[in-house]
């Protein structure tokens, strides 16, 4: 017995000697395979003719593996990822070609077979950069002059994991003499190659580059820690050339965000500003950055910026709301995982709301623009005849479908009108609050509650519904959980909540004269809208871009694609047809002959109330609206 058990010991001893050994190889080779980053190589030298290049070593292990290409973008709430401009695929280990098979299912998905031996594989792909200056980071963001370089299209990552423990190590090569601006740390800087730190996926997909060959860089908060620049990248090196009044108003948004959110969730931060007429334009979110995309003119034309002030506020605010604190369904762990929109209405309405406050508060806009633009959203969202029978929240967890949705009866469908929509009900939220308070409290100090805490480098905080309605109760006690959902759940009416403005000492109201801000609009976007008079937006030369069901066009008949040809027999133009309008409140006529691809038809509308633009006029209440706009700081 003894010996056996003298023996068993031994044998315990040498076979947890041997677990002990195993145990060791095994955290040795889990640690230095989690101590492998993918090595990312871009190379950009060929933006300007829209190719990119791209070559990845990604540690594998023999066997079955997939890769998988970006398909859910974060801030784009929607599985965008541009997989059709993906080409040139080719996978490799150790200099043997390895087959590849696309999933016929999840079409984003590549099953390899790894081979015995092999500890990585190599990846080569293009991009195919779009020349479509429409969408979103996956239009057109390259031109002769500059390039945006979004990581998540040109990269592959092993599938199932998530994108926090994945590290990588990324070079980008650049046109010769370009210079850039991003938020992802440098390493080190060889001629037209940049060799940025290790970090996550997560890290690296959160910060494109900015690159080009007019290039500026504004340090926004000189001396101050964190950082902040505006990084402008433009067609022209006139472009570049912001007047220094405007900013010393970005200056001053830095100050306005910390005063409104009281910490800060990055380590820099970096506007990434393109300027140019052949992109997109856009914005996108990051935690540390803003891909900000606008004309060659944002900065150097005052009607320009004007149509666009909100760009970069917006973008700004999500650094807080959006991406600090961010809807349990959009929180997702990697870019498979699909994306739940039901709370897109505090995404992107809080953050239109807050960047429209920051956008006043820093001076970018003055208080009269400001309610200007405020009486535009108001009024599109006051003739939303889809209202009847989709609700706010349908619109937020459709929104995948909805940013694509063409403009044709976009009054009928709805469109993303949790950003506007989102907005009036923060607006309304935030006048409560006064009211409740005596005007002790505001929703900034919802936002320093709920958005604030210890500044430091990113991190995220999901939320929940309920999350949200606690921290609003903790400002002021309420039934907040009601007053959303009977806002946000609506249906079967045609009126927008106009509760804000009218509780912020406006009402909405109607001139014949158009307002600053609407001529601003309606000349950038090179289109006419008439559509609070009868109805109609239209193309410069008659197409009818949209209609609205309830007004006069409508019910004579007219409808989208159909062109107005002449307006009480004159040939129409956008003058001709303003002033059809306002003659009729005279005559009472207003005859439109337009056609409808081969056939013509003369429509005769039952119109006389002239032109209609909206504005914001103050009723009997105190102008809490006012108050909300004034800088902190
Ligand atoms: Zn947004």
């Amino acid at each position: 017995m003894p010996l056996r058990l003298n023996r068993c010991i031994a044998i315990m001893k040498r076979s947890s000697r041997i677990v002990a050994a195993l145990a060791f190889i095994l955290v040795f080779a889990v640690a230095s395979f989690a101590q492998q980053p993918i090595r990312l190589h871009v190379d950009a030298a060929e933006a300007p003719r829209r190719i990119y290049h791209a070559d990845l070593n990604i540690p594998a292990s023999p066997g079955p593996m997939t890769l998988f290409y970006p398909k859910w973008i974060p801030g784009e709430h929607a599985p965008t990822g541009p997989i059709t401009d993906l080409a040139g695929l080719k996978i490799s280990a150790g200099g043997r070609p390895v087959e590849w098979k696309r999933d016929s299912v999840e079409l984003f998905a590549f099953h390899i077979n790894v081979p015995q031996g092999a500890t990585s594989v190599d990846v080569k792909l293009d991009f195919l950069s779009n020349s479509d200056a429409a969408g979103f980071s996956s239009g057109a963001s390259a031109t002769s002059e500059l390039a945006v370089v979004s990581w998540n299209q040109l990269l592959l990552y092993p599938q199932g994991k998530a994108s926090d423990d994945v590290e990588i190590e990324a070079e980008l090569h650049l046109p010769a003499d370009w210079k850039f601006g991003t938020a992802l740390p440098v390493g080190k800087k060889n001629g037209s190659n940049v060799q940025f730190k290790t970090v996550s996926l997560t890290t690296l997909v959160d910060s494109p580059v900015l690159a080009g060959r007019h290039f500026r860089e504004i340090e926004l908060s000189p001396g101050a820690t964190p950082a902040h620049y505006l990084d402008v990248a433009a067609d022209s090196e006139e472009a570049l050339n912001g007047p220094p009044q405007l900013i010393e108003k970005y200056k001053k948004l830095i100050k306005e965000a910390q005063a409104l959110f009281g910490a800060t969730h990055y380590r820099e931060y970096h506007f990434l500003l393109a300027l140019s007429d052949q992109i997109a334009h856009f914005g996108l979110e990051h935690h540390e950055s803003s891909d900000d995309q606008a004309r060659e003119n944002y900065l150097t034309d005052a009607t320009s910026h004007l149509a666009g002030a909100s760009l970069l506020p917006h973008e700004y605010v999500h650094s807080w709301n959006g991406k600090y604190r961010r809807p349990d369904g959009l929180a997702t762990r990697n870019y498979e995982q699909p994306m739940k929109g039901d709370l897109l209405w505090v995404y992107e309405g809080l953050t239109e709301y807050l960047g429209w406050v920051l956008t006043a508060r820093s001076g970018l806009l003055t208080a009269e623009q400001s309610r200007q633009s405020l009486a535009l959203d108001a009024a599109m969202l006051d003739t939303r005849a889809g209202r009847e029978w989709r609700s706010l929240a349908d619109t937020a967890v459709a929104a995948q479908l909805l940013y694509d949705a063409r403009p044709d009866w976009e009054s009928a469908r709805r469109s993303v009108d949790f950003y506007s929509e989102g907005m009036l009900i923060w607006l309304e939220a935030d006048t409560l609050i006064r009211k409740q308070t005596q005007g002790r409290k505001s929703l900034d100090d919802f936002c320093r509650t709920f958005h604030g805490g210890p500044s430091g480098p990113p991190q995220v905080k999901p939320y929940t519904f309920d999350n949200l309605v606690e921290s609003l109760n903790t400002v002021t006690p309420y039934d907040w959980k009601s007053f959303f959902e009977s806002r946000v759940n609506k249906t079967g009416t045609n009126r927008a909540p106009l509760g804000g403005i009218e509780g912020g000492g406006y009402r909405l109201s109607y001139v014949a004269i158009p307002s600053e801000a609407e001529r601003a609009n309606d000349l950038i976007r090179q289109s006419t809208s008439v559509a609070f008079s009868i109805g109609l937006k239209l193309n410069p030369d008659g197409t009818i871009i949209d209609v609205l069901p309830e007004k006069a066009a409508s019910k004579a008949g007219i409808g989208p694609g159909m062109k107005v040809v002449t307006v009480n027999d004159h040939k129409y133009s956008s003058d001709v047809l303003r002033e059809g309008i306002r003659d009729a409140k005279l005559t009472g006529a207003l005859d439109l002959l337009v056609a409808n691809g081969k056939s013509s038809s003369t429509y005769k509308l039952n119109y006389r109330e002239g032109e209609k633009h909206p504005v914001l006029e103050r009723n009997a209440q105190p102008a809490l609206l006012d108050d909300i706009l004034k800088p902190l700081r």
